[in-house]
């Protein structure tokens, strides 16, 4: 069978040395396997995704070396399928419509916690989403939706996961930040009830990452580090939908100088500022591959 591996980068900034890290072990692995290796565009967050951070996706990914096949998927072109998706969801009774505001959500929970007893958190340290709205009746979330009330779509993680039971596992080839590897158990209630469409985008990136992924046969998913935890969900929601489930490898995050993750907002690991500071792509190359195994 042909391995297929795909580079998921989302044009709301400037590639970094994490992400070519990630395109070139991808492009590694696929040309090791004689698989193929695919580019996808994430910009389903149509405000802060830009024409002009797409461009310079393909100019950096080409500048460095790597090659993809044409045409790239561009996920704002692909809303029916994460529609479909959603719709599936629903139906399975699993999605409900969420109402808080960041402002709101923080007064119900310091109302309802203190420092002995800590509102739950997710691994990325925000807090879960509170239970109220999933308690709503059908007939107030009706009544909110039709006079235009802001809403997002969440998972009933715990009718999610009941669903699913605790049997959920994915193949881990590289290694979580625990040292998790091999045939690592789904433990995706540690999310709560996460974010799967918005009122105007019918998906969220947990949604439409699965979706792509199985639509674009992809077998070899291969990713930084900090996407570990959250692919729990993703296999929850392959199970959900009936997709496959493709081998994971989550790399080691490059960090800086200060030891903190790079981010699109720090432009000197930017690949176009080393570029631009007379780096040869052979350079920024061995950089972003250093101490990988
Ligand atoms: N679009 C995501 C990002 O740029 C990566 C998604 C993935 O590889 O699953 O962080």
């Amino acid at each position: 069978m042909t391995r297929i591996f795909r580079f998921a980068p989302s044009p709301n900034g400037e590639l970094h040395l994490g992400h070519a890290r990630s395109a070139l072990l991808n492009q590694r692995l696929a040309s090791e396997s004689g698989g193929r290796l695919l580019l996808r565009i994430e910009d389903i967050d149509v405000g802060r995704c830009t024409p002009e951070f797409e461009a310079a996706i393909y100019r950096d990914l080409e500048w460095l070396g790597v090659t993809w096949e044409s045409p790239a998927r561009r996920q704002s072109e692909h809303f029916d399928d994460y529609q479909a998706a959603l719709d599936r969801l629903k139906s399975l009774g699993l999605v409900y419509p969420s109402f808080m505001s960041r402002g709101e959500m923080r007064d119900h929970i310091a109302a309802r916690s203190d420092a002995r007893n800590p509102w739950p958190r997710d691994p990325d340290g925000a807090p879960l989403y509170p239970d109220a709205d999933r308690r709503l009746s059908r007939r107030e979330r009706t009544r909110r939706i039709a006079s235009h009330a802001p809403h997002a779509w969440r998972l009933d993680m715990q009718a999610a996961s009941e669903l699913a039971g605790d049997r959920l596992s994915w193949q881990e080839s590289g290694e979580g930040p625990g040292g998790e590897a091999g045939a690592v158990p789904a433990k995706p209630e540690i999310w709560g009830d996460v974010v799967i469409a918005r009122s105007d985008i019918p998906a969220s990136y947990h949604l439409a990452v699965t979706v792509d992924d199985a639509l674009q046969g992809v077998t070899d998913v291969v990713r930084g580090q900090d996407l570990f935890y959250a692919c729990a969900v993703h296999r929850l929601l392959q199970h959900l939908l009936d997709l496959p489930a493709p081998d994971y490898r989550h790399h080691a995050l490059i960090v800086g100088a200060d030891g903190r993750k790079l981010s699109k907002s720090r432009g000197d690991t930017g690949i176009a500022a080393l570029r631009e500071s007379g780096h040869t792509a052979e350079e920024v190359r061995a950089m972003a591959l250093e101490g990988l195994e």
